[in-house]
């Protein structure tokens, strides 16, 4: 295990054990090795960096490893067996993307994190607003929540072979919308949706929202909540998760600027 000197993140090569297809788009990869000896659980929210064809131990110009690095969320850790696992969305193009849907068991890959996380706010109601990229990070969220808080969750995925279990151990029914049928932009169908889950909430100060899915929708859905609905700063967590033509958006887009 590397310590990068530039970025303080511990860097681990680990191995690919097992490879799951859980629906079209989306698959379930488990890595292990020596390596994870160490590795911090996960809080809440938390993320990790992958970077794809980079060696650990040769030196790496910073650079270039951002060019490679993309962020996933760490969907669970088994400190006793050492494997992570992680959730890949298969939207079709990307360094990541591609890796995941050619990866074969054997093969080595390099982890850094984990980072970030989330304090679980108190709070009556969790509204989650999700597309398949956040679907990972709501599941643990959701494992997360205190038994006197009741989760709202929506989840927009391409299309209902896309619809699955956020957890194993949470027994919560989503809302799904599906893009495809309407043929929708990412994210618009969880805006669209928004006021639905507006008209059943009694008391906003109940609420906390966490919003995570493509920035642009995020930054609307957060400006009506704020402008509109004078939802507090400190009720709403919102994330772009991905944008819309863009490769390797930044990690910290929490659409704030
Ligand atoms: C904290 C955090 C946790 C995350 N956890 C996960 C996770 O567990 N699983 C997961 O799949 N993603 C997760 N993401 C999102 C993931 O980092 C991005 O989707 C990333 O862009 C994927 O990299 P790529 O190399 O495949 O595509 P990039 O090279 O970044 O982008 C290539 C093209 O694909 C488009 N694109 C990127 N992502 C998507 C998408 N999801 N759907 C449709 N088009 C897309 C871009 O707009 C661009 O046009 C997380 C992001 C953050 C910030």
């Amino acid at each position: 295990m590397i310590l990068n000197p530039k970025h303080r993140r511990q860097m681990r090569q680990v191995t690919v054990q097992k490879i799951d297809q859980v629906t079209p788009r989306v698959r379930r990869i488990v890595l292990g090795g020596e390596p994870l000896v160490g590795f911090n659980t996960p809080r809440p929210g938390a993320h990790i960096k992958l970077l794809f064809g980079v060696d650990p131990n040769d030196p790496v110009d910073p650079k270039k490893m951002r060019s490679q690095m993309r962020t996933y969320t760490p969907r669970h850790f088994n400190s006793e067996t050492h494997e992570l696992t992680v959730e890949f969305v298969l939207h079709g193009s990307g360094l990541a993307s591609t890796w995941a849907a050619q990866a074969q068991v054997g093969e080595t890959i390099t982890v850094a994190g984990p980072g970030g996380g989330m304090d679980i706010p108190d709070a009556a109601v969790m509204v989650m607003l999700v597309d398949e990229s956040a679907m990972p990070a709501a599941g643990i969220l959701l494992e997360s929540l205190p038994a006197n808080c009741s989760p709202i969750v929506i989840c927009e995925v391409e299309d209902v072979h896309e619809q699955r279990s956020l957890s194993s151990k949470i027994g919560v029914q989503p809302t799904w919308l599906f893009r495809k049928e309407q043929s929708a932009e990412p994210g618009l169908l969880l805006e669209k949706y928004l006021p639905n889950v507006l008209v059943g909430i009694e008391d906003l100060d109940d609420v906390f929202w966490w919003i995570a899915c493509e920035a642009n929708a995020m930054r609307r859905m957060r400006s009506h909540l704020l402008n509109q609905q004078g939802v507090s700063k400190d009720r709403l967590v919102s994330r772009g998760y991905w944008k819309l033509d863009t490769s390797n958006h930044p990690d910290h887009d929490y659409g704030e600027s």
